[in-house]
């Protein structure tokens, strides 16, 4: 199927079912069994439309890993424990993080590995990224229960969950949804009204023209984890862009070949996400009875786990031009004005279970 089949099945079915809710629309471009983003395209690198954190440093997933160990390690280090990587990508962080276990062989020998992913053009780019370890990993479309202890850990993934947005219309919300603008394109019209979520963590004013975005998915993904953390103890590490302050406006944002484009240019085609809205994670998190950290940023977690420690171990032996690459891939994860602020990490914990680095409620 070409881009433009796949773009003309997505623009038909939004006229044909439309007016669309926004997280009807987004779920429809990005996980369309034919004609969805994720499902056709390995997007993700210097040569797709976006480039993520473990594809810039490789420091990134053996740090990871590291905390990882460091978590098995206050389970208890148990014979048998899983980590559960959501939205893996092109496999690249979990083949740094086995590298990175590899210092602790105990560690390594107990680990069951599984990924959770919904594109098959994704799934064999981790096979093939993970080389000799694929004959070793599952791949599930959704969090599997398991006897096992369970450590998760997901980059960049909540971002590309559906949000719904709700605009304030006259002290009320209605729905924000995308139909056919009836010349060949498509555009946002008001919905059937709406109301905000019961544990809504703020109190907004309705005055006309603001946007809340409510994100689908994940009350049931924390569900998911509470379930998990009735059979044994869990970790989850999160990783994204994203704010601490609610109600935050429209996010939602397209990005194709590196550029950022509008939401209805490139339906199919070009990867959709909005920010992460961290107080609403944590409350969706906490209301199911798990422990949530602080969010910290991610240039204090890195931090923390020793990223400028192991630069100059990986740079200690390189040639100059190598030596640039690295500290140039360190740089843009941690300064400010890269990813260092922008993205945030969040853990949540069943009790029991301590998260390094992150500060959990007592
Ligand atoms: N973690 C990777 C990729 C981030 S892109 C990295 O840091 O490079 C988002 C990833 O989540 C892709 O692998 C995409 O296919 C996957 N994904 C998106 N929605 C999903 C869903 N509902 N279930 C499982 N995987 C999903």
């Amino acid at each position: 199927m070409t881009d433009e089949e796949a773009q003309a099945g997505l623009l038909s079915i939004v006229k044909q079912r439309g007016p669309l809710s926004v997280a009807d629309y987004m779920a429809l471009c990005l996980t369309h069994p034919q004609f969805g983003y994720y499902r056709r395209r390995d997007a993700i690198g210097a040569g797709g439309d976006f480039i993520t954190a473990p594809e810039i440093s490789q420091t990134f997933g053996e740090l990871i890993g590291i905390w990882c160990a460091a978590v098995w390690q206050g389970m208890g280090r148990p014979t048998e424990f899983r980590i559960v990587e959501l939205g893996p990508g092109r496999g690249t962080l979990m083949r740094d993080l086995l590298r990175a276990l590899h210092v602790l062989p105990e560690c390594l020998k107990s680990v069951r590995v599984e990924l959770m992913e919904i594109s098959e053009a994704l799934a064999k780019t981790q096979a093939a990224t993970l080389g000799d370890w694929a004959a070793q990993l599952r791949w599930s479309t959704t969090l599997e229960a398991s006897d096992a202890p369970t450590i998760i850990i997901a980059n960049e993934f909540l971002d590309a969950l559906p949000i719904r947005q709700l605009s304030s219309r006259s002290g009320g919300w209605v729905e924000r949804c995308v139909a056919d603008d009836g010349l060949g394109g498509l555009m946002f019209v008001d919905g059937p009204p709406a109301s905000l979520p019961k544990a809504w963590p703020a109190k907004l004013p309705a005055s006309d023209g603001l946007i809340v975005e409510v994100r689908t998915g994940i009350k049931d993904l924390c569900d998911a984890f509470a379930r998990q953390s009735k059979h044994a103890p869990l970790a989850a590490l999160f990783i994204d862009y994203g704010h601490t302050t609610p109600g935050y406006g429209d996010t939602l944002q397209a990005v194709h070949k590196h550029a950022y484009a509008s939401p209805f240019a490139n339906p199919g085609l070009a990867d959709l996400t909005a920010q992460v809205d961290f107080t609403a994670f944590a409350h969706a998190a906490t209301g199911t009875g798990l422990r949530t950290s602080a969010p910290l940023s991610q240039a204090e977690f890195l931090g923390g786990l020793g990223i400028i420690e192991r630069t100059a171990r990986l740079t200690r032996d390189a040639s100059a031009r190598q030596r640039a690459g690295i500290e140039a891939g360190v740089a843009r994860l941690i300064s400010p004005d890269a990813m260092g602020t922008r993205f945030k990490v969040i853990g949540l914990a069943s009790s029991g279970v301590d998260l390094p680095i992150l500060s959990l409620p007592r």
